[in-house]
């Protein structure tokens, strides 16, 4: 059978190939824990079923304008308003069937064959596909080891004459970095200087800790969102715990919200009204549940941060934000692919090799489930890997002992 090569390169999800994965264990009767997808536990904040759940019965579930429900992307000017200080009109806004949507579309519509989109590492997965899906070139700037900031210096190296955009993603997937505010206003500097896109991927922007803010990029420009080469990608998938919905948005310069739409349209050609009436409910509701579900991955973080230390040989830079944690495993074995499949089959616990996002040696580990997931799961690690850890451990009501090392 003969395939497109460029779709043939596209690497399969690592994350929902290995969720796939324990669930088929699971399905065997395995005592699976599952830290490798990022997707909180919570239940749809009423506000979204209510107003998802008025629409069904209205039965106007139609096409909508293919950037969005006007009353939707009203919701989505307030939050712009609300949270970024900037006042978007709605020829600035395009809903999209999840952040994912919103990504991609932007790099169809900014991207020449061969163009260059710079990221950092470590960085989401799907970044180097979908830009590649564009046919452009993914170029990575990786922090100095140890550490999971860039040095800008290095970023401003990266860009050439073909540089059309840099992706940056604060609080981040899969570190849970927060990158400080000094360099997001360097990366503004240079963006609008030199014309590139600044795609800012803030989906996770209040799921942050302690006393830690993700400054918004727009806070550098004096310029408005017509004239400003920022870009904002967001949704309610993370923050309202509403993956289901397949709901994101973009607020950027009018130009290439028209070509976006165009893209949209004669793709998917709309977002469902049911799931857009959902996203508004939660936009519009209370925003309790916000804070509600950031406590307690604060929390979950909290036990992360606790249970690590007990685990001699692996390094953890406190994540700031997100529901991941990306320990350093080289004291056990450089090949994170190997770590993880030792992981899932000897422990019953998955995780993400952190080669997925151009950090080896590393496993990304998403604490967005329960604290009994959390800390059992991590208990597991330890004695998989640790040989100062106790070398019994129940999995499920199997007693097992580590008998490896
Ligand atoms: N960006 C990042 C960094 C993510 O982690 C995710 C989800 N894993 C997305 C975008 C996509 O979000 P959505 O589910 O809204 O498509």
């Amino acid at each position: 059978m003969k395939l497109s090569s460029l779709a043939c390169d596209i690497a399969e999800s690592p994350t929902f190939a290995l969720n796939e994965e324990a669930r088929l264990l699971r399905e065997r009767g395995e005592a699976v824990i599952n830290l490798g997808i990022g997707e909180p536990k919570n239940k749809t904040p009423i506000a979204a079923v209510l107003s998802s759940a008025a629409r069904l019965t209205s039965g106007e579930v139609k096409y909508t304008p293919p950037d969005g429900l006007p009353s939707m992307k009203k919701a989505v000017i307030r939050y712009t308003e609300e949270n970024y200080n900037r006042l978007a009109s709605p020829e600035n806004v395009i809903i999209t069937n999840g952040a994912k949507q919103s990504l991609f579309n932007i790099l169809y519509s900014v991207l020449n064959p061969q163009d260059e989109v710079i990221i950092i590492a470590p960085y989401w997965v799907s970044y180097t596909e979908m830009i590649k899906m564009c046919m452009g070139i993914p170029v990575i700037v990786t922090p100095e080891d140890g550490t999971f900031t860039p040095n800008f210096a290095e970023i401003e190296r990266a860009v050439t004459s073909s540089t059309r955009a840099i992706i940056v993603n604060s609080p981040n997937n899969p570190s849970g970095a927060i990158y400080p505010p000094e360099l997001i206003e360097k990366i503004v500097n240079m963006c609008e200087k030199k014309g590139i896109f600044m795609i800012c991927d803030d989906i996770y922007h209040k799921l942050v800790f302690d006393r830690n803010t993700a400054v918004p990029a727009y806070t550098f420009t004096k310029k408005d969102i017509e004239s400003s080469h920022v870009v904002v990608v967001n949704g309610v998938a993370k923050l309202y715990g509403m993956t289901g919905f397949r709901i994101g948005w973009v607020v950027g310069p009018r130009d290439l919200v028209k070509v976006m739409t165009n893209v949209l349209a004669q793709t998917t050609s709309c977002v469902s009204p049911v799931a857009q009436s959902a996203a508004e409910g939660a936009l519009n509701g209370l925003q309790s549940v916000v804070e509600a579900l950031r406590l307690q991955i604060q929390n979950n973080r909290d036990v992360v941060l606790q249970e690590m230390k007990t685990f001699n040989g692996a390094r953890l830079i406190a994540p700031a934000g997100t529901f991941y944690a990306l320990p350093d495993l080289r004291a056990f074995n450089n090949n994170s692919v190997e770590v993880s499949r030792f992981l899932l089959k000897k422990a019953m616990v998955v995780t993400v090799p952190g080669k997925e996002f151009g950090m080896e040696g590393h496993i990304r580990i998403s604490f967005a489930g329960s604290v009994k997931d959390v800390t059992e799961g991590i208990a597991r690690i330890k004695w998989a890997l640790d040989p100062t850890s106790p070398n019994e451990i129940y999995i499920g009501d199997k007693k097992m002992i580590r008998d490896w090392m």
